[in-house]
């Protein structure tokens, strides 16, 4: 078993997963592997797409999702966010630092906007 997840791919990167699937057939060989045909609309660009699969890459659940945490539009904001910089982790820091209980936590105020602000190193 290796951990390796083979998963069909539209050209865009988009996974596709069994919904997408329009239609599925077998190519039985009798001395080779046998291969599986899969016709599939891309769910992100809508285009038709198809690839051939060994029978036991389909059979091991190629189409599942991983389950995730997070809904699709979750995962589109993430998305959009793009990576935590230094200074949201900063930010991050000193908010964790200002909050003594869980309670505390619970209503601790939103991130601030980042907007264009400049922040100074303290000299000493
Ligand atoms: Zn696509």
């Amino acid at each position: 078993m290796s951990n390796m997840r083979t998963s069909i791919k539209c050209n865009c990167g988009q996974r596709i997963l069994a919904k997408d699937v329009v239609q599925h057939g077998y190519y039985l060989r009798l001395f080779s592997p046998s291969f599986v045909y899969v016709k599939f609309r891309c769910s992100r660009c809508k285009k038709l797409g198809e690839q051939f699969l060994k029978q036991e890459e389909w059979e091991e659940g190629i189409l599942r999702d991983a389950p995730l945490e997070v809904s699709t539009e979750e995962k589109e904001q993430f998305a959009q966010q793009g990576p935590i910089d230094i200074n949201e982790v900063i930010d991050f820091h000193f908010q964790l630092e200002g909050i003594n209980d869980l309670k505390a936590l619970e209503t601790a105020p939103p991130p601030p906007k980042r907007a264009a602000k400049t922040r100074s190193t303290p000299q000493s």
